[in-house]
């Protein structure tokens, strides 16, 4: 007899870490529990030799869509599927009536057993065939294909559980938010820093954001606006994340009345320093970038290298080596793409006529000490005059 739903939860590379395997293991079964009780309440995230899994009663469809949507987010998880739980003494039974309901007419099925529990008497390919004849001679089903099925009837049997379901779905694998260290990710609302921002996450960070305004922000007014709708569509997969909105208007009163030379670059010094500040009170061990090489005059090899000489934290830039194509397709994946593509209103970047694709940080330094009389009191005013909005899996903290 089908005993209920089951999700089944399976990761990737942390199968292939040593000692320290099971800290990773409870940080991506903590983040599953956290990332589940937004939709589910009295749920139990159990963890299993290679596998979680979780006991689920009647879910409705629109629960199953957003634990669906919210598992296929979360970094650690290469697979998982809602399957039927069944016990073993009823397999048979079992197959036929999930085959029964996943019926597509004129289609071929194909059975897949995966048997991690070997001390189950049959073997996978044995009972395959078996189930295989089962199904042909007790529903619609006539045809099978082992390359080219319409649907595959996937039969798990694990020391725990014996489930059956007919649909993997694909995580975005990677390592657990929380198995590394915080960093802080400057976004823009282009293409490439949410991009930037979820690979680092994928690699365990816990990622907190930045974005530079135009002018101050109230929090009420700010939620609107398209750095917020990104934030809060990548704390599907950073889990947990602050922005930080702080306005330019400091920097701009200071510079209004120079021409400079150099100003974008000079402006994105400024940006870094102004990240810097933050990351130190705040526990960031490093900042994080969407800069891409040569992709625009800002990110020439000698203006990135200035930008990093703003600060002596480490600036960790993911995207360096992609193409733009590339990092377009993993926006479109990750669901960023079409809010980056939105028109700005929120935030206009500082301009350049000209930009310069060549600099050097000595020659940014003498600018800069012109520039500002205290510039470090210029980074402070503008940390002081920020807006902070909390997200966490993918809602606003009110
Ligand atoms: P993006 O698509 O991320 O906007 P880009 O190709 O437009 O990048 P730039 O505008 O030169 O390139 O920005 C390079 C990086 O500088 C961005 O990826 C981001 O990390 C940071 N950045 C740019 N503008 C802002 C901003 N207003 N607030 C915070 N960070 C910013
Ligand atoms: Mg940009």
């Amino acid at each position: 007899m089908i005993d209920g739903d089951i999700l089944i939860i399976h990761y990737g590379e942390i199968g292939l870490k040593g000692k320290n395997q099971v800290d990773f293991l409870r940080c991506l079964q903590r983040n599953i529990q956290s990332a589940l009780n937004r939709y589910l309440k009295d749920v139990s995230v159990k963890m299993h030799r290679g596998y979680y899994s979780v006991d689920i009663k009647n879910p409705d469809s629109e629960t199953v869509n957003a634990v669906m949507g919210i598992l296929s987010a979360t970094p650690g998880i290469s697979w998982f599927a809602m399957a039927k739980k069944t016990d073993r003494k009823s397999i048979e039974e079992s197959v036929i009536s999930v085959a029964k309901d996943e019926y597509v007419e004129g289609g071929a099925f194909v059975v897949r057993v995966n048997r991690s529990d070997k001390s189950y008497p049959k073997k996978s390919n044995e009972l395959e065939k078996e189930l295989g004849s089962v199904i042909i001679n007790s529903t619609s089903w006539q045809n099978v294909s082992l390359k080219n099925a319409d649907t595959t009837i996937y039969i798990d049997i694990y020391k725990e559980n014996t489930c059956i379901y007919t649909k993997r779905y694909r995580g975005v694998g990677g390592i657990p938010v929380g198995s590394s260290e915080k960093v802080l990710s400057l976004l823009s609302g282009g293409i490439d820093s949410p991009v930037a921002s979820f690979l680092i996450a994928k690699r365990g960070c816990g990622v907190d954001f930045i974005h530079f305004t135009a002018t101050p922000m109230q929090h009420k007014e700010a939620i609107q606006y398209k750095v917020c709708e990104l934030v809060k569509k990548l704390s599907q997969t950073t889990l947990r994340s602050t922005l930080y909105l702080v306005p330019y208007t400091h920097y701009q009163l200071a510079t209004m009345e120079n021409r400079v030379d150099y100003d974008l670059i000079v402006f994105r010094r400024f940006m870094i320093r102004v990240a810097e500040t933050l990351a130190k009170q705040n526990n960031h061990k490093a900042l994080v970038c969407g800069d891409n090489l040569a992709q625009v005059a800002s990110q020439t090899l000698s203006n990135i290298i200035s930008a990093d000489k703003a600060t002596d934290m480490s600036i960790l830039r993911p995207l360096i080596g992609y193409d733009k194509n590339e990092i377009i397709d993993i926006a479109k994946k990750i669901g960023t793409y079409e809010i980056s593509i939105e028109p700005y209103k929120d935030c206009c970047s500082i301009v350049s006529q000209n930009p310069k694709t060549k600099s050097n940080h000595n020659r940014l330094s003498e600018i800069e000490n012109r520039l500002f009389e205290n510039y470090q009191k210029i980074i402070d005013d503008s940390v002081n005059d920020s807006t902070v909005i909390r997200y966490e899996n993918g809602s606003l903290c009110e």
